[in-house]
């Protein structure tokens, strides 16, 4: 995943959902009609989402509490018995194996037969719903200052130089927010902005793109805050695919802050020292690839299903942590769950084009909006939680083009009860720049959670490797979600 953002401790706050209108209740004595559409397809009821829930698990918790009895049900324990990290771990290995995963790629195209294989092997009822969107091919990177080279990320969908680059000198620009341009001439020039804080403000470089551009300037380096370049966007990091692009962009790629100290000392001396040679080449061609969905049937299909989602893709290889994480703790709770007997369906999704803004899932919710999404009780998000401080998850996330986006309480609190009785703790956190693929599944009324561990030193960069994950956050998401989908899918 991909934005800056601002823990925050979690106030209790009331339901969120409105209730739905009321069902016209017959007159005594008249029946009511058979209704002849399937069952599958019936809109669920707020009472079935889960918005009003029938039993309240906090007070059935304090009761079992006050019996003494185990806080576990004897399937939550048995998840938790089955549920091991070096599997889900192993899985990370071999999806990094793949190389690079990005939408439409070889590697995707890699994981996606992993994937399958690994659902058959276990039964699954496979399907697979197509999508078409934007790739991104980096065909050619270099930066020059000062006739000395430097190790440089370009930005996704970041516009391309000309084949021969640009040669112009460098401008130190601040942060890059338009009042850093006053007396500044850029025309024709490179400016050098800054991330200054641990998080990533400058991820979604639209806006300060179009800010340089709109000086005049002819390219862009972002100096990131870790000793290694990441990979950034050149979105302008909005909800609505149609806000996605800003018309007017500068070729912008990333160096590492020891890379930043040095570029500076350079314009320090100006002359030749601050002069750039800036090559991108990048290719943004449309292309296919696939949400691949394993379904573990239930002992009652027609009840509305729960749903587990992970997305495969990486901003750039390997992406252990992102997000090969959720997706190696999706595959093994694929195996632990559908060898447990349940009465609702178990859904298990592989998605991709996460990153950018998650235009894979806003696809995959709109063809699936008819028969799987409106027959949903609730979906899990697993995404970036193998590396990193606390683990959390998101109650609001914020997008620049739409209103708050809320996930519904009731389901963070079943998931801090199910942790706290297995012994975990979970915080809580504000996803500042946007959400990722749940939003989707929240805008179409499907009650949404999100685990994510967002401060990895390693995102979006070529460090991010197996080696850097940590098994036991592997497995404490694993037994929550694992243990939490189990209940869902009986309750
Ligand atoms: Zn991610």
């Amino acid at each position: 995943m991909y934005y800056r953002t601002v823990l925050v401790y979690h106030t209790l706050t009331l339901g969120r959902c409105q209730p739905g209108p009321a069902t016209p209740r017959p007159a005594i004595g008249q029946h009511r009609e058979k209704v002849a559409e399937p069952r599958a397809r019936r809109p669920l009821s707020d009472l079935q989402r889960g918005c009003r829930r029938p039993n309240n698990p906090t007070r059935a918790r304090l009761s079992r509490a006050k019996k003494g009895e185990d806080m576990l049900t004897a399937k939550q324990a048995r998840v938790r018995d089955l549920f091991k990290a070096q599997r889900a771990h192993t899985h990370i290995v071999r999806l990094c194996e793949f190389g690079d995963r990005f939408v439409g790629t070889a590697g995707d195209r890699g994981a996606i037969g992993y994937v399958e294989g690994e659902f058959a092997k276990l039964g699954l009822d496979i399907s697979r719903t197509p999508i078409k969107v934007p790739g991104f091919v980096d065909v050619e990177t270099r930066l020059v200052v000062g006739g000395k080279a430097f190790e440089a990320v370009a930005a996704y969908y970041t516009p391309s130089t000309r084949a021969a680059g640009v040669t112009a000198e460098v401008v130190y620009a601040g942060t890059g927010e338009a009042q850093e341009y006053d007396g500044l001439d850029v025309r024709g020039k490179i400016v050098l902005i800054q991330e200054r804080g641990l998080g990533y403000a400058r991820f979604w470089l639209g806006t300060f793109a179009a800010e340089a551009a709109r000086r005049g300037a002819v390219g862009m380096i972002v100096v990131h805050p870790m000793p290694w370049p990441y990979r950034m966007s050149i979105e302008a990091g909005n909800s609505k695919i149609e806000n996605r692009f800003l018309a007017e962009q500068v070729p912008a790629v990333c160096v590492s802050a020891v890379a930043g100290q040095d570029i500076m000392w350079g314009l320090g001396r100006g002359g030749d020292a601050a002069r750039a040679t800036l090559t991108v080449r990048t290719e943004i061609p449309e292309v296919e690839s696939l949400f691949l969905v394993g379904r573990s049937p239930g002992a009652d299909p027609g009840l509305p299903a729960v749903l587990l989602e992970a997305h495969r893709d990486n901003g750039i290889a390997p992406g252990a942590n992102d997000n090969a994480s959720g997706s190696g703790v999706l595959l093994e709770l694929a195996r632990v769950l559908s060898g447990i007997e349940h009465q609702r369906d178990l859904y298990f999704v592989s998605s991709t084009a996460e990153e950018g803004v998650t235009q894979g899932a806003w696809s995959f919710v709109g063809q699936r909006k008819d028969d799987l999404i409106p027959n949903l009780k609730a979906m899990l998000n697993l995404d970036m939680i193998g590396v990193g401080g606390r683990l959390n998850l998101v109650e609001v996330g914020l997008w620049p083009d739409c209103d708050p986006i809320q996930h519904p309480e009731w389901l963070n609190v079943l998931l801090e009860e199910i942790a706290a009785d297995m012994g975990y703790h979970l915080g809580r956190m504000t996803a500042e720049w946007g959400v990722a693929e749940e939003a989707r599944y929240i805008a179409a009324g499907v009650p949404s959670a999100w685990f994510w561990k967002p401060d990895d030193p390693y995102y979006h960069s070529v460090y991010d490797t197996p080696d850097k994950i940590d098994g036991n956050s592997l497995k404490a998401v694993g037994d929550i979600a694992g243990a939490a989908a189990i209940f869902l899918a009986d309750e």
